[in-house]
């Protein structure tokens, strides 16, 4: 490893002794990397790092390779020292040695005790990452008696202080002298076990990497990585005390990008020929309906949406360059205990080949889009929440009408254009969020009133409303008692009644498999039907503006989508009427629940959301106001302080009328803060 102290007496145990470790090391360099280094030396040090593949170790030696494996710090020691003895153009280029393509991999749950001081290797997705600083490796001293200067080896977590001067021959106070030590780049990232590795309900296990020196800076929150390293135990420390329960983090040897796209599904000649015979089932849409939650009954508009969700459409790029998600957003509102969460973990642990589930709530600070938070050794961080760490996968969100402030605005950004950014402590950053998201809220008063009109008791501000492509509402139905306790009573006397018709590990092979293969273009007919259905629907909504979803073009979208995802099932790459049908049906479903009656043509002119009509006057003034001021404003911000201004000299508005204001603006999503002094509209 890069910072270990040479002390010279490195007896090995093994048969090899040190000068057969550093020969064999040699030699492995002279036949399979002497050009590269010879490279690396010229653009040094831009690269300063010269990358090993382990097959090439085993090929020189196998005992060799099996030391690098077992005790890695020697191993390495000797393949730095090794590294020197080759003519390097550069005498004093410090090239760092790095290790890739292990034989093995590691679960990560599995990296335990009895694997501390060993080479592993294993995958998961970046979930935090702190800031790049300086990490001291040989610290400079100066004696408080004698002023003479010692050079220390710097190989823990805290700075080590000599007490003993070699010189006075006594103790002594030392002062750090910070301009004449050594320093290299060092990171902190948290690496997360990736939703697709998990099985079934299992907690994902964090484990801190620690980098040093051009791996620094390389990964993002979200990205999916292969790690390299030794296994570390370190102390914990409580107020300074040593505690005797060791955390363990990994010393970052190599960290490598992996491809986003599922791979983990290894799908057979034999899978295959499975999947086709699936796919010309006619009641292929039925079995995969049946094959969702099948021990919770009923739902089938919800289920037969999932299905759509899971094979989503391809995305569209338009000739702008501007890139329309082909993932589908589905949203369950409903009563308690009706089976929305069972809904979500079935969906994240049983069907979705990569689905996380998660609360609102949010067991992590990072929520459900991105946080910049200190971490425990006080370092700003930069933190994946729940929809960047399911990128291209499903999101299954729970309790959405509990989500944190400052997700209800990021959210809007999460769900559209599929990317979280976030700058804040001096962090700037974007992330992937290609992800779909099936998630559940409670009405407002956490049960739907049946007195009341089902849309004005959604908990959720209608611009975020607007970017699900269906809404489905889930109430606690008494007439359907009978039914259901006839299902449970069945389940539980025998579990056949609730097997999926499909087997899980088929069906997520199936999406992968469409998802991979088949793209699926609008025939004429199709785009027919679906343009007399929008314009008719379109026609209906202009009539009624007060309702909760504005009827734009994200709905068409939808149902673009829908219709695709559709014709994916049937592993067809042509969406057909039957499709665009399809999706129209759940469409109406979607709609009628949340207010528009497609059929009866009705409108509820009723469902106005409660706001006092002083407060509403005011908050026309306001987005006036930030309207007008976004014209001459770079960028679209807009400053609070002249949004303050002129609502005070022009309207009589006071300063905290207008921050209240600001800030229903802010939990509607209607606008969200870019930066501290500035609010932005969402487009
Ligand atoms: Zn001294």
């Amino acid at each position: 490893m890069q910072n270990i102290e040479i002390n010279g007496n490195l007896d090995i145990s093994h048969e090899f002794d040190i000068q057969d470790m550093v020969s064999k090391f040699e030699e492995c360099f002279r036949d399979f990397y002497f050009d590269k280094i010879q490279k690396i030396a010229e653009r040094y040090p831009q690269e300063r790092s010269l990358v090993v593949d382990f097959e090439h170790i085993e090929r020189t030696s196998l005992e060799l390779a099996k030391i690098l494996l077992d005790d890695p710090d020697r191993a390495l020691e000797c393949a730095q020292r090794a590294l020197k003895n080759i003519d390097i153009p550069l005498t004093d280029a410090e090239l760092t040695l790095r290790i890739r393509n292990l034989p093995e991999e590691v679960r990560m749950n599995d990296i335990r005790s009895e694997l501390v001081g060993k080479l592993v290797q294993f995958r998961g997705v970046v979930r935090r990452i702190s800031e790049v600083r300086p990490k001291v490796i040989e610290a400079v001293f100066r004696c408080s008696r004698c002023k003479n200067e010692v050079i220390k080896v710097q190989k823990g977590t805290f700075l080590d202080v000599p007490n003993y001067c070699e010189y006075c021959k006594k103790g002594s106070y030392f002062k750090f002298l910070e301009k004449k030590s050594k320093y290299v780049d060092s990171q902190r990232i948290s690496v997360q076990e990736s939703p697709e590795y998990l099985r079934g309900g299992e907690m994902p296990k964090l484990l801190d990497v620690y980098l040093t020196r051009d791996l620094c800076g390389i990964v993002s929150p979200g990205d999916k990585v292969k790690v390299i390293g030794i296994v570390r135990s370190v102390i914990n420390r409580t107020k300074g005390k040593k505690l005797s329960v060791f955390n363990i983090m990994i010393e970052g040897n190599y960290i490598e990008h992996e491809e986003p796209e599922i791979d983990v599904f290894d799908i057979t000649k034999e899978d295959e020929k499975i999947i086709l015979e699936l796919s010309k089932d006619e009641h292929i849409f039925e079995k995969l309906k049946n094959s969702i939650a099948p021990h919770i009954h009923g739902y089938e508009p919800i289920k037969e949406a999932i299905v759509l969700q899971l094979m989503s459409a391809p995305p569209t790029e338009l000739p702008n360059g501007q890139k329309i998600r082909g993932d589908i957003h589905i949203l369950l509102i409903g009563d308690p205990s009706t089976g929305k969460s069972d809904i979500l973990t079935s969906v994240a642990d049983e069907v979705a080949p990569k689905g996380l589930y998660t609360s609102g709530k949010g067991a992590s600070q990072a929520g459900l889009t991105v946080a910049v938070v200190r971490n425990e050794q006080g370092e700003w961080t930069l933190e994946a929440g729940a929809m960047v760490l399911a990128d291209r996968g499903i999101a299954c969100l729970d309790e959405l009408d509990k989500m944190k402030a400052e997700d209800r605005s990021a959210i809007h950004e999460a769900l559209e254009q599929q990317h979280v950014s976030v700058a804040k402590a001096g962090i700037i950053a974007t992330l992937n969020a290609r992800c779909s998201v099936l998630a559940a809220a409670n009405p407002k008063d956490s049960r739907f009133d049946e007195t009341e009109d089902l849309s004005s008791q959604f908990n959720l501000p209608p611009t975020i409303l607007s970017r699900f492509d269906l809404i489905f509402c889930m109430r606690d139905d008494l007439s359907k008692t009978k039914e259901i306790t006839k299902h449970i009573l069945d389940t539980a006397s025998a579990p056949v009644v609730a097997a999926p018709v499909i087997d899980p590990t088929i069906l997520k092979k199936y999406v992968v498999y469409a998802k991979k293969n088949v793209h699926p273009k609008l025939t004429r007919k199709a785009r027919d039907k679906i343009e007399e259905f929008f314009t008719k629907v379109r026609e209906e909504a202009e009539k009624n503006p007060s309702f909760p979803i504005p009827m734009t073009v994200r709905q068409l979208w939808a149902i673009i989508r829908l219709s695709m995802a559709s014709a994916r099932v049937r592993l067809s790459d042509e969406v057909l009427e039957e499709d665009v049908e399809r999706a129209i049906k759940l469409i109406k479903e979607s709609l009628n629940e949340v207010g528009i009656d497609v059929e009866r043509k009705v409108w509820d002119i009723d469902r106005i959301v409660g706001i006092p009509k002083s407060t509403r006057d005011k908050m026309k003034c306001i987005r006036k106001i930030i309207e007008e001021l976004e014209i001459e404003g770079e960028d679209k911000r807009v400053k609070v302080d002249d949004i303050i201004k002129i609502a005070g000299k022009e309207h009589k508005i006071q300063k905290d009328e207008v921050l209240e204001i600001l800030k229903k603006m802010l939990e509607g999503g209607e606008i969200y803060n870019p930066s501290e002094a500035y609010v932005r509209r969402v487009q």
